[in-house]
């Protein structure tokens, strides 16, 4: 039987990795959550929005169309925002600097998490973010939280945004960690936070392939 997975966390807890690599296995959807806040943020970012206008806010949100498009070479989707793959803009720093602050706005979570629960619609579906099993999908058959030491995540966002821009400094990804998990915690609508019938994992001390079989037994359970 089909089912809906959730996998929420702290920024950098390897969500992502751990949900491409459960619907690959599973033969199911994965929708990158994170990636939706991104592209708003970078729509508003271009187009010089000024995001604390509610009526600015709205009136941009009629103009931004979201779309996932599978990658074989990746083997997962990439986002597509207004015909235009933004993948790899998505995941600039300028862009993470302000993702926080724009999926605070109660007006852009209800436009991405409309579109979130209507891709739940077809069952079969792994989604990582920060509220999809509280918020997004509160029946999902497994909710998973994700979580690792402060010090093992900033070294693997690290190395990750090492290898597209080297200018990068440790202190600059530790801020952004804890400035985004700080906000994304502390916001008024659908904070961060575990859902009550969420597993926990803690994957610090383990391998994306051990991560991956304890994940795969609660799926397959
Ligand atoms: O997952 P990722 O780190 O790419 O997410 C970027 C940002 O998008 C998060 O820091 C958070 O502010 C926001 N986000 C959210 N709710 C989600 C997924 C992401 O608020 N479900």
């Amino acid at each position: 039987k089909k089912i809906i997975i959730t996998i929420d966390g702290f920024s950098s807890c390897g969500k992502s990795t751990l949900a491409k690599q459960m619907a690959n296995e599973l033969n199911y959807v994965f929708v990158d959550s994170g990636a939706m806040y991104r592209a708003i943020t970078l729509y508003f970012l271009r187009n010089h929005i000024n995001w604390e206008k509610t009526e600015d806010v709205v009136d941009a949100l009629k103009e931004i169309n979201l779309e996932f498009q599978y990658n074989d070479h990746s083997g997962k989707s990439d986002m597509v925002l207004n015909d235009e793959n933004v993948e790899v803009l998505i995941r600039d720093m300028l862009v993470s600097e302000h993702v926080s602050e724009v999926a605070a706005i109660k007006e852009v979570r209800e436009f991405a998490v409309d579109q979130q629960q209507r891709m739940g619609k077809r069952k079969g579906l792994v989604m990582d973010g920060r509220d999809i099993g509280t918020t997004v999908f509160p029946r999902a058959e497994l909710k998973i939280f994700v979580t690792a030491d402060p010090a093992v995540r900033v070294e693997r966002r690290f190395k990750e945004m090492y290898e597209k821009n080297p200018s990068i400094t440790i202190e600059e990804v530790k801020n952004n960690l804890e400035m985004r998990d700080y906000i994304d915690s502390n916001r008024e609508f659908s904070p961060l936070r575990q859902a009550d019938d969420a597993i926990v994992l803690d994957n610090s001390n383990l391998t994306r392939d051990e991560q991956l079989e304890l994940a795969l037994e609660w799926a397959q359970s």
